[in-house]
């Protein structure tokens, strides 16, 4: 979705000497010969950037302490992928909730597709975790060590000294430290914040695969933050690439009004505001600094780009100046395309409510799935191989394998009965059968029948399994006998 006046537009009314078709054709963070050109954003201040900054607090206290937080006893947010257990919100889901995953992704992309067509990329500016981490944690941490953009672009131009040894040395470590809580982290909601306690406090030759998991992660975030960076959202993260698939004239996006700013020209002490604005000069002055503190190196001002990742510098640049000369605040500001071309305000357009109400049928349908989710799951297959048996009373047995899922919060005590036919069931090597919370257990049972009962050489049956007098759910399976 372009921002930009069109070409001759902008031919007419800017002042710089631009190919228009330039900052498409190639990186900001790369140089002529396809070299990483090192960007050194200067320290944003402003109203966004402090909104920004205790949005940023909240959001880290809830991502470090999730996996620690427990709702009936599960963790608030766990996706242990080894032993194939979820937790959302303090529920537990199996791999036999496979429904309720697919829903759960449906509403996460119907999510993403009508979050994204109205508030373009307020995720990636506001609560990514890449962004969060890495401007508001890693950068500020750069900050307090090197100092603004000009000192760091100077310490690594500078030979190496004592100086520049040591912030560079202190930088780094506290880099791999912090590289190293956000990995465990990582870990935590994985495995769990039990199993990585284990990790942590075990005798370590027990837990290598935990181990090696911690030391990957913990490279992989620092390569992340420390070198990595901006290209994360550039090169690596999917959702800004299908931005222009979602965006459109009404999405709001943070926007440069080129109606108010162009024809762009420096400011001089002495002009007029009346005079400036008689010449046909607009509001951009040219000071380039929404440029000089992107984080990802682009130019707003050429119109909405990929880079781009909503995070408000530029606005709170720009604000600045426009205080500085005596204009209103918001050159730079939320948007739509049709909102500076037009004055038109934010809509609700009949796209985003198509989205809407497919979003709005998915959630209801996954809270349905939820909450009338049976707390337990029943297997009941007979044991392979194995035929029926005569029993000395008579009756015909067949074994089977149960397998029972417990979905609930607290051990249950589970017993079968025939609800079908007359006979008995008989767990195998355990008087009473207990399956634990959020566990699965597995027995072997017998199952006996009067032969009056048997209706030809397979038998329908209907078990019920049961906690006490409660019916949990009823199971069918089938009884083999003589002919
Ligand atoms: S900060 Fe504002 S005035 Fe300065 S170049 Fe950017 S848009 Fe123009
Ligand atoms: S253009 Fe502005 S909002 Fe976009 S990434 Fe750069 S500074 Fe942030």
């Amino acid at each position: 979705m372009p921002t930009k006046p069109t070409k001759p537009e902008a031919e007419k009314t800017s002042t710089r000497a631009v190919n228009w078709g330039d900052f498409r054709e190639h990186l900001a963070t790369a140089d002529k010969d396809g070299q990483r050109r090192w960007l050194y954003p200067r320290k944003p201040v402003g109203r966004w950037y402090r909104w920004r900054t205790w949005m940023s607090w909240v959001l880290i206290a809830i991502m470090f302490a999730g996996p620690f937080i427990r709702i009936g006893g599960n963790p608030l947010l766990m996706f242990n992928l080894i032993e194939r257990k979820f937790s959302i919100l303090g529920r537990i889901f199996w791999p036999e909730d496979t429904i309720i995953f697919a829903v759960a992704m449906l509403i996460f992309f119907a999510g993403i597709m009508i979050f994204t067509t109205a508030f373009g990329r307020l995720w990636c500016g506001w609560t990514c975790p890449q962004t969060i981490m890495m401007e508001m944690v890693f950068r500020k941490i750069e900050y307090l060590i090197e100092g603004d953009s000009h000192q760091q672009r100077a310490l690594d131009a500078a030979p190496w000294n004592f100086s520049k040894t040591t912030k560079k040395v202190l930088k780094h470590s506290v880099f791999f430290l912090l590289s190293f809580v956000i990995g465990n982290t990582l870990l935590a909601y994985l495995i769990g914040s039990d199993a990585l306690l284990r990790i942590i406090t075990d005798d370590p030759r027990q837990h290598l695969v935990g181990l090696t998991f911690m030391i990957l992660f913990t490279l992989v975030f620092y390569g992340i933050f420390a070198r990595f960076r901006e290209q994360a959202c550039t090169f690596i993260c999917p959702y800004g690439r299908f931005q222009s698939a979602l965006l459109d004239e009404n999405t709001m996006v943070v926007a440069y009004d080129y109606k108010r700013g162009e024809k762009r020209a420096p400011w001089k002490r002495e002009q007029r505001l009346d005079l400036r604005q008689s010449e046909g000069l607009g509001d951009c002055v040219n000071c380039r600094q929404c440029v000089a503190v992107c984080p990802t190196g682009i130019d707003i001002r050429d119109g909405i780009q990929m880079e781009c990742v909503n995070c408000t510098a530029c606005l709170d640049a720009c604000d600045a100046v426009m205080d500085k000369i005596g204009r209103p605040r918001g050159l730079i500001r939320y948007a739509s395309l049709n909102g500076i071309e037009h004055g038109q305000p934010l809509r609700f357009t009949a796209r985003m409510k198509l989205y809407a109400s497919v979003l709005t049928g998915l959630i209801a349908l996954f809270l349905i799935l939820v909450f009338t989710r049976a707390e337990v799951e029943t297997m009941f297959l007979r044991a392979p191989g194995a035929m029926f048996q005569t029993m000395a009373n008579g009756r015909i047995s067949n074994l089977y394998t149960v397998k029972v899922v417990n979905k609930s919060s607290r051990d249950l005590p589970v017993q079968f009965r025939l609800e079908n036919a007359e006979g008995g069931i008989t767990v195998m090597g355990a008087p009473t059968f207990v399956v634990p919370k959020d566990r699965v257990r597995q027995a072997s049972v017998l199952v006996e029948l009067n032969p009056t009962h048997l209706t030809g050489r397979t038998t329908k049956l209907k078990i019920g399994v049961y906690s006490g007098e409660r019916r949990l759910e009823t199971v069918s399976t089938s009884f083999v006998g003589p002919r």
